[in-house]
């Protein structure tokens, strides 16, 4: 069984969701109130300064209509209108002396001190934060007229406290946006994993041994129910590949049992019973014969297995299926004319492949060795070989036993024999190996039988062209 693991809060994705869905949200939030911020107060001071410009251009209008007298009386109507607290003006001469000054007493000297500036025609603006009371001011300097220099300040107190009311604001909105946002990404996270939640569920009791175990739509959303079907056919097929193994290895043990109990039996026989020489060198030829038969079905079982896993290496050339059809039939030729089976072997010219010739040779002998083996005298079996297109096609066809319909599906599976084939040797391997040399050599093999009547082998070969002889270069 699973031990639970140790809770680590980062390593949790739901934990690690929320604090990255929290922070991008605090981040954009952020930024969005600095950025408003900036504008508000930019907008602020811009307010400002295009009203004290426009008060410097009215000075200038009053100055060149009425002189400094003028302009006198206008500063003190201006101070008396507005407060000497809010509003100060100084006017310089060419030479930097003083010719005019409204109320100074509020101010802080280094707020209405002139720039220490080259004197430009240009009106300049300035920000400054009044030393002794903390006051916030703007003021513009600039000339007036050809000998005659301006200072001009105004409080901005009331623009610092709206910018400060805003931040103030903007704080606590920040505060409850964040909370919110963790809030709602805990709980966007949360939901989110109650899928994974479930499948994981459903894995720990397969894990505890509920091998029937499925996942059925989660509900959680169609990623997760995807996840949920691929999940299951997983299950499906590793199930089906332990039952394969499962199989197999009970037809190995099954096919194991025969010859090592008869090995068995005759090495017991012949210890009991006190044989001669001769006795004995019949024993042991027997342990020998069984032995091969061992020795075969072990190599046969490991040259399958070689070739579905992908492991065996084909050593290709090119390869005339038709000579290659015509030398197994002349070393089969005996056998059949012994067991009174005539044999007609119909080659239509070359028929070339690019293939492993040792393998293709044995894939044909063991079709062959099964057609005399399932053939009885009096039969007969034909051999072809086509080139047709651009494929080679090899056709074994005999009028032995045959094949009945429930069997002829399950023939190419390991150690898997029919009934009646079980008094003939075999050990139910041979189509196997036919079947995965032919796939290794991208053809197929296809089986068609009538009981009683006979079966036909068809071997799908791709023929050689220009792309398989480039493939060998
Ligand atoms: P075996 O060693 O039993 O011949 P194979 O893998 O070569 O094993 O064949 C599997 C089974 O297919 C055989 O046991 C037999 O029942 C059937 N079979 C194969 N070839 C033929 C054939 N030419 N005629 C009738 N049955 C055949």
């Amino acid at each position: 069984m699973l031990s639970a693991p140790r809770y680590r809060f980062f390593d949790s994705v739901k934990s690690r969701l929320t604090l990255l869905s929290g922070a991008i949200i605090a981040f954009t939030t952020l930024a969005a109130f600095l950025l408003l911020y900036g504008y508000l107060a930019h907008a602020l001071q811009s307010n400002v300064d295009q009203g004290l410009f426009a008060e410097f251009r009215e000075f200038q209008s009053i100055y060149q209509g009425g002189g400094l007298d003028a302009l006198r009386r206008e500063v003190a109507l201006e101070e008396s209108a507005k407060g000497k607290s809010q509003v100060f003006i100084r006017a310089f001469d060419g030479k930097g002396g003083e010719v005019l000054t409204s109320d100074l007493s509020y101010w802080n000297p280094t707020a209405t001190t002139p720039p220490d500036l080259a004197r430009e025609a240009l009106p300049v603006f300035a920000g400054f934060e009044d030393t002794g009371s903390g006051r916030h001011g703007r003021s513009i300097y600039g000339q007036l007229a050809p000998d005659l220099w301006v200072l001009m300040g105004v409080d901005t107190e009331h623009n610092e406290i709206v910018l400060a009311t805003y931040r103030q604001r903007c704080l606590e909105v920040f505060a409850v946006s964040l909370l919110a946002a963790l809030f709602a990404a805990w709980w966007i996270a949360r939901r989110a994993m109650q899928g994974v939640q479930a499948l994981t569920a459903v894995a720990e009791d397969i894990t505890r041994g509920e091998m029937t175990r499925r996942i059925t739509n989660t509900g959680h959303g169609r990623e997760i129910d995807r996840l949920g079907q691929v999940f299951n056919t997983m299950l499906a097929r590793i199930a089906a590949l332990i039952q394969e193994a499962k199989g197999l290895n009970d037809s190995i043990a099954h096919e194991l049992r025969s010859p090592l109990t008869r090995i068995r039996g005759v090495a017991e026989m012949a210890i009991t019973n006190g044989a001669t020489l001769e006795q004995h060198r019949e024993t042991v030829a027997e342990i020998v014969e069984a032995c091969d038969g061992l020795l075969a079905m072990v190599h046969s079982m490991l040259a399958i297995s070689e070739m579905e896993s992908g492991v065996a290496r084909l050593d290709a050339e090119p390869v005339d299926c038709a000579a290659l059809v015509a030398d197994s039939c002349e070393l089969f030729e005996p056998a059949a004319e012994d067991r009174g089976i005539k044999m007609n072997v119909e080659i239509a010219g070359p028929a070339e492949v690019f293939g492993d010739r040792g393998r293709l040779q044995q894939a044909v002998a063991n079709l062959l060795d099964n057609a005399l083996k399932y053939t009885s005298s009096g039969g007969g079996i034909n051999i072809r070989v086509t080139h047709q297109g651009d494929e080679v096609l090899i056709v074994v066809e005999d009028t032995g036993v045959g094949i009945s319909k429930q069997d002829l599906p399950h023939i190419f599976e390991r150690f898997y024999r029919a009934d009646r084939s079980r008094s003939k040797p075999g050990n139910g391997l041979g189509l196997g190996l036919v079947q995965g040399i032919v796939k290794m050599h991208d053809g197929r093999v296809e089986a068609r039988s009538v009981l009683g009547r006979g079966t036909v082998f068809n071997v799908h070969l791709p023929a050689m062209d220009s792309q398989n002889i480039a493939k060998g270069q």
